[in-house]
């Protein structure tokens, strides 16, 4: 509670940050959450943002005890607890009639993914119920499993990481009770279907349908059980993770795509397709005599054309031959091994990316309540955090993209929600000095003249265009802005830390240089007109669904990886500027996943890229403390005599009578309508301290 906490200041530091006296030392901010975290206290506020370090071990306050215990309390009444979060969200939600979201974020195996279904139990158990809800909270908790089977995957980071963004809706009705849901995603990691780094896997469903279907399943999927035969699952060299269970939770996907209706023809087609892309990876290829790519057994490729429910000789010449026009006549044109090789991968990325999506959205056709009316929503985001590593490339430049667009958000809304405060408790605004990295979001999207369109001119620009004339395009655009380093710009220093081939944005979090290596081709994303045309007259529904026909006959270019984020997150910005935010930021405390261990340097970086120090100034630049009349008054009216046992007028006036006495002087505080605000912890904790020693 607030008492313990403030009395046991020295052992377990403030439980809100904005209490520590030293707010701008980050010294100050890590010893606090460390000495937390080493009394398995693993949330801190900050304000109304909760901090969490992932614990490591599992611990005793996620019961049913915990959940009623914070059902409708204030706040600051109860320790920091995600259940905290949850609940004023869903208490604001049913008060003000207003949609929320939560945004959750952090970086890889900080334990977003955890939080949010800790919160999606919490808003399950804590909302109204009947039978038909009942149906839907179980269908919204069910969705987890099997999103998690197909979109994550064991990394070096996390045994069980997110490779892809999500955000969910949770729809409740008038009476608060949960009526429907909306899932949409971003951005999965796909080239991890083709490749995975030594002591990575590919996602858990390949491994859950080789050790989890029966013998039956497996031969008419033409599987042998193990992993290492097959390219695409034995790479990593890890198929078995101790802390993970395949077969366990191969039952859990089966039994949770029958929760959510899908048919068992559907549940059918999705194995077979994942049965398809797993002998996809072991087709290869020889060189003929003319030098062209030709099959390898070729009865590799009638398993797959039966699997996927398309023609076996259709797809043999698809995986080896491109259509090309001359002259309005059209030719079958030859591939090489090594253009047969990317079109095969081609293949593999889109076929599970675009099953992938037909989850989601047939998921979403499950979530979809027609019958209740929805009245308002909790919108939960588990989204990537800010990505440094020794090598960054695309995919790392996106996510950091997307972490520069929320941190934007977060800055507006934070300011503005403070402002909106002191507005509504007639408290004069003093305006906060804060770095806007508007210029960031600039510099990556803004048309023609930043990166993402000079990277897609590049890919539609026919002859030399390649990643070092992109580069060299991004010398001469964007070359002079402050927060775009290349070693062209003349800095013999530069040299040496940045290669001919890299190029160093300057992001809110901290500098970070990517190879352009790969950029085309990873925006273009080409699959052959061939295989396309291939998947659309297929037999089976879902890979009919997710190639459709329309799509060949448009004439426009497919739109690039890049543009469709950019206008993805920029849709995502505009439903979170929508609602009422609340925050989660996420903490890994080492980089080994041990209960134990608290790496400040590891730590240190988090706070950085998280911007933490920075959301702690603009909530300490006005008042460091505010409380309701009500509860401030109950609470320290003993130490005036006016004002104990009871004080007769209204609150405002009883705690103004109280600060008065308390000797509070001019500048330190100020009462608003309902809330009275403390500038500095330390008036706030002599007064603590005096109540305590009383
Ligand atoms: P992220 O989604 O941020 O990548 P996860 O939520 O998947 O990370 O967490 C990674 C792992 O850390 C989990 O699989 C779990 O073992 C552990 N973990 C995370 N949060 C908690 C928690 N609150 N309590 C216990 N273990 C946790
Ligand atoms: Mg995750």
């Amino acid at each position: 509670t607030m008492e313990g906490a403030l009395t046991a200041r020295d052992r377990v530091g403030v439980q809100d940050l904005v209490l520590l006296e030293d707010y701008q030392s980050e010294t100050a901010f890590l010893n606090n959450i460390k000495k937390r975290f080493k009394e398995k206290l693993i949330y801190t506020y900050i304000g109304s943002v909760l901090v969490s370090v992932n614990p490591y071990q599992q611990l005793g306050f996620y019961t049913p005890y915990h959940m009623e215990k914070y059902q409708g309390v204030n706040f600051y009444e109860m320790p920091p607890h995600v259940y905290a979060i949850a609940d004023n969200t869903y208490r604001s939600m049913r008060n003000e009639s207003s949609n929320q979201c939560i945004l959750i974020s952090g970086e890889s195996g900080s334990g977003k993914t955890e939080a949010s279904k800790y919160i999606l139990q919490y808003l399950s158990v804590c909302s109204a119920s009947n039978e038909q809800v009942e149906y839907i909270k179980s269908r919204l908790l069910q969705s987890n499993p099997v999103l998690e089977a197909f979109g994550n995957a064991k990394t070096h980071r996390n045994d069980n990481s997110s490779r892809f963004g999500k955000y969910m809706d949770i729809e409740f009705d008038y009476r608060g009770a949960p009526v429907g849901g909306h899932i949409l995603n971003y951005l999965l990691e796909r080239s991890r279907v083709v490749h995975q780094a030594s002591g990575e896997r590919n996602f858990h469903i390949f491994y859950q349908l080789l050790e989890g279907a029966d013998d039956v399943l497996l031969s008419r999927l033409m599987l042998t059980k193990s992993p290492d035969k097959y390219a695409y699952t034995n790479q990593g060299k890890c198929a078995k993770v101790s802390s993970i269970c395949d077969r366990r939770d191969f039952v859990a996907v089966q039994k949770a795509l029958k929760v959510l209706d899908f048919s068992p023809k559907n549940i059918d087609e999705l194995f077979c397709i994942v049965a398809s892309v797993l002998h996809l990876g072991n087709v290869t290829f020889t060189q003929n005599e003319d030098g062209h790519a030709v099959v390898e057994r070729q009865h590799e490729i009638q398993k797959i054309a039966n699997l996927l429910g398309c023609q076996y000789e259709q797809l043999l010449q698809a995986l080896t031959h491109r259509t090309i026009e001359a002259n309005k006549e059209k030719m079958q044109s030859p591939l090489t091994v090594e253009q047969a090789l990317y079109a095969r991968d081609a293949l593999s990325k889109a076929i599970y990316g675009r099953m992938f999506d037909w989850l989601v959205s047939n998921l979403n056709r499950s979530l979809t309540n027609k019958d209740l009316m929805r009245k308002n929503v909790i919108g939960l985001l588990d989204i990537y955090g800010f990505e440094i590593f020794k090598s960054n490339s695309f995919e790392q430049f996106c996510i950091n993209f997307c972490n520069e667009k929320l941190q934007q958000l977060f800055i507006e809304l934070t300011l503005k929600q403070e402002q909106e405060e002191y507005r509504a408790e007639g408290i004069e605004w003093e305006p906060v000095e804060y770095f806007n990295n508007k210029i960031i979001c600039d510099l990556v999207e803004e048309r023609h003249q930043g990166i993402i369109d000079i990277l897609d001119e590049e890919c539609l620009r026919p002859g030399d265009a390649s990643d070092n004339t992109f580069l060299t395009k991004m010398e001469e655009t964007v070359g002079k802005h402050p927060h775009f380093i290349t070693h062209a710009l003349g800095n013999s220093k530069l040299r040496k830390t940045i290669g001919y081939e890299e190029f160093r944005l300057v992001h809110y979090a901290g500098e970070v240089t990517y190879s352009v290596k790969g950029f085309l081709d990873k925006n273009n994303d080409l699959l052959y007109r061939d295989l396309k045309v291939a998947m659309s007259e297929s037999k089976h529904d879902i890979i009919k669904q997710a190639f459709p026909v329309t799509e060949l006959a448009r004439l426009k270019r497919p739109e690039t990886v890049g543009s469709q984020f950019r206008t993805s997150l920029n849709r995502l910005m505009d439903i979170l500027m929508s609602k009422e935010p609340s925050y989660v930021r996420c903490i890994k405390p080492n980089d080994a996943k041990m209960s134990d261990r608290f790496d400040e340097t590891l730590v240190r970086h988090q706070v950085k890229y998280l911007g933490l120090m920075e959301n702690l100034r603009v909530r300490r630049a006005g008042f460091a403390y505010r409380r309701t009349h009500e509860i401030f008054l109950n609470r320290y009216k003993s130490l005036c005599p006016s004002t104990w046992p009871h004080y007769d007028g209204s609150p405002r006036k009883g705690v103004d009578v109280l600060c008065k006495y308390l000797d509070y002087k001019e500048g330190e505080y100020r009462l608003g309508k309902t809330k009275v605000f403390i500038r500095f912890p330390r008036t706030l904790f002599a007064t603590e301290d005096a109540f305590q020693i009383r």
